[in-house]
């Protein structure tokens, strides 16, 4: 098996507890863009346990702080890409947390609507 997050090296680490670990992406769409991994190689968010939720989150609210210390983000998109028709490329759980600045798109209303953008922007009335 060569799953990425079961062989991250452990430079790679930003975080950690005993169910879970967190990095900054190799391909952040912004800065501080984070994710937070279960330690158990599971694909769907659903399968997790409520420890492995809990220890997720407790390193959401880690990743979160460590992101307004270094960057000062004015937002956050929180998200989880669940099966491949979601976008999932990396069949290990992975929670995104990705810090938005102000001004970082034109219009940032809808936020993870856009996932379907032909029907994010309700409010258009389109
Ligand atoms: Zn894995």
């Amino acid at each position: 098996m060569s799953c990425v997050f079961c062989t991250l090296p452990s430079a790679r680490l930003a975080g950690h507890n005993d169910h879970a670990v967190w990095i900054r992406d190799g391909f952040p769409v912004s800065r501080g863009h984070s994710l937070l991994i279960p330690r158990r190689h599971i694909a769907s968010f659903f399968d997790a346990t409520t420890e492995e939720r809990c220890a997720l989150l407790t390193l959401l609210d880690e990743a979160r702080t460590a992101a307004i210390a270094e960057f000062n983000p004015d937002g956050f998109n929180i998200g989880i890409n669940d099966g491949p028709a979601a976008g999932q490329t990396v069949q290990q759980l992975h929670i995104h947390l990705i810090p938005r600045y102000a001004g970082d798109v034109y219009d940032p209303r809808g936020g993870v609507r856009w996932v379907l953008p032909e029907r994010a922007d309700y409010w258009t009335g389109a």
